[in-house]
Formats: structure tokens, C-alpha cells, sequence
């Protein structure tokens, strides 16, 4: 799995900030860039402890995914306040095996290679069906969840907050768990008063809504 920022809001963090000030000031929105980058700070410090968090709207950060699988995409479209762009199995050839393999099924031996032996079948098969004509929006049905794929996602920062609580938790599945720490450690490092006390609601909120008192991150 590969993670990437590829773009943001310039001033990711000044920008909420000003947003926030306007609605308690007489000053014009263009004067606010005036403000002191202390100030701004501690407004945007303020309004994220009241969870006032609809001036980091403003804020958007923009992710090159690539290596993940079907199962983990088919999850993140799910969150709605975001945009994507993903490679499409109508138009792009993938005559070759390419597939995520699970960390619990590599680590056994004997799984792992009913798994690869599986999975080649399904490519050949695949590829039968594009020999006999069959076009690739209609060949692509027999491919697996496990197939890898490459996403663009485009979230503002509120939305990712709330993709962090649910996403970072431990009950989240595996590999888009994953995948949410890694774009959460990412963006923590261009926005880290937004991005402070993200994760799971654990750690956001000090609240755990699964009640799963075995969780290892159960606020205690
Ligand atoms: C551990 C886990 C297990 C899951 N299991 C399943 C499952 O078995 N089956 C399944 O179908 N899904 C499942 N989901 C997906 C889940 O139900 C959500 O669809 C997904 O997490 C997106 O969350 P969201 O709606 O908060 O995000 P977004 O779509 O980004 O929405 C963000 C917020 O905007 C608001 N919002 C967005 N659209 C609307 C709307 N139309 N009306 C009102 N408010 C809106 C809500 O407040 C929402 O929280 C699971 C998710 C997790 C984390």
C-alpha cells in the first residue's frame, strides 16, 4: 500500500482560523489575512476544543492510493463528503495477477499457497475471457475483492476527522484501518492543530460507541 499527500488548501490551518475569527469580528474576510499567525493559532486551537469544526471545511487535502484492494475501495467510497477518481476495470487491462494478500492468510504457509494458486486461476480464467472477445467490463466479473487498484481521494478536513474516528478504530477491518493511520499520519504533519486528538473516538472524544471493553484502547 502506498500513501500519499499530492495536494492541499494552501495555509491548511491559517485559513479555518480566519473563517472562524470573521464570525466574531467587524473586520472585512480579505483584512483577516492580517491576523497574526499566533492569534490565528490559538482561534483555531479554541474552536477545535468547543468542536466547532465546520471552519476546517475550508480546509482539503488530496491522497494518491495506490497497491490496496477492491474489498479496502469498495469501503472508502462509502464515505460520502469526499470526491475520487479510480482506475477503471472497463478500460485498463489487468491481464496480470495483481492482488492484496491478507497478513493472516500469508503467514500460514499452506493458505498462502492455496491463496496464489487461487488467485492465478482466477487470472487465467480472466484472461480467457478477454481471448474470446469478451470485453473487459464484462471479463472483470470473475476478478477477486483482493485486486489491487489505484484511487485519488479528495476530502476536506472535517470529513476526514470523522473517516479518523471510524476508520483508525480498532473494529475497523485491517487494511483500510491501515490506510486511514497512514493518511492520518500524513496529514499531521501539514495540519497539526486540526489534526491533534484524530484517531478514534477513543482518543478524539474519550469515548468508545463499540463499548468493546477488550479493545487494548479502551478509555480506561
Ligand atoms: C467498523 C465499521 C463497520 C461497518 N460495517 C458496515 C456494514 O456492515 N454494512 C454497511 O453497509 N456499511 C458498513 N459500514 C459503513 C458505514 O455504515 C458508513 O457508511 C461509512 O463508515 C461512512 O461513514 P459516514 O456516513 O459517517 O461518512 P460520510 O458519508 O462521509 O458522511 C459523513 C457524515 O455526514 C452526514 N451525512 C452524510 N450523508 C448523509 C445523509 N444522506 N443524510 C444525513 N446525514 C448524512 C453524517 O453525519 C455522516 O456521519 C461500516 C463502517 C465501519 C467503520
Amino acid at each position: 500500500m502506498n500513501v500519499k499527500i499530492i495536494g492541499f488548501t494552501p495555509k491548511p490551518e491559517k485559513l479555518p482560523a480566519m473563517a472562524a475569527k470573521l464570525t466574531h469580528s467587524k473586520s472585512k474576510p480579505e483584512d483577516l489575512n492580517k491576523s497574526s499567525d499566533k492569534e490565528l493559532k490559538g482561534i483555531l486551537e479554541h474552536v477545535m476544543s468547543l468542536g466547532h469544526t465546520s471552519v476546517i471545511e475550508h480546509t482539503s487535502f488530496s491522497f494518491a492510493i495506490s497497491d490496496v484492494s477492491r474489498s479496502l475501495t469498495h469501503q472508502l467510497v462509502r464515505h460520502r463528503i469526499a470526491s475520487y477518481a479510480q482506475q477503471s476495470q472497463r478500460y485498463v487491462n489487468l491481464n496480470e495477477p495483481n492482488y492484496v494478500t491478507p497478513p493472516k492468510i500469508a503467514k500460514n504457509k499452506e493458505m498462502k499457497k492455496a491463496y496464489d494458486a487461487t488467485m492465478e486461476n482466477i487470472w487465467k480464467e480472466y484472461n480467457k475471457l478477454l481471448d474470446l472477445d469478451i470485453p473487459m467490463e464484462d471479463s472483470r466479473y470473475v476478478l477477486p475483492n483482493a485486486t489491487c487498484t489505484n484511487i485519488i481521494v479528495t476530502m476536506n478536513a472535517r470529513s476526514l476527522l470523522n473517516f479518523f474516528e471510524l476508520r483508525c478504530c480498532q473494529h475497523a477491518q485491517w487494511e483500510i484501518r491501515q490506510l486511514a493511520n497512514k493518511m492520518l499520519k500524513e496529514v499531521k504533519l501539514v495540519a497539526p492543530t486540526i489534526f491533534k486528538n484524530a484517531g478514534p473516538t477513543c482518543k478524539s472524544k474519550g469515548i468508545c460507541p463499540e463499548s468493546k471493553k477488550d479493545c487494548p484502547l479502551y478509555p480506561k
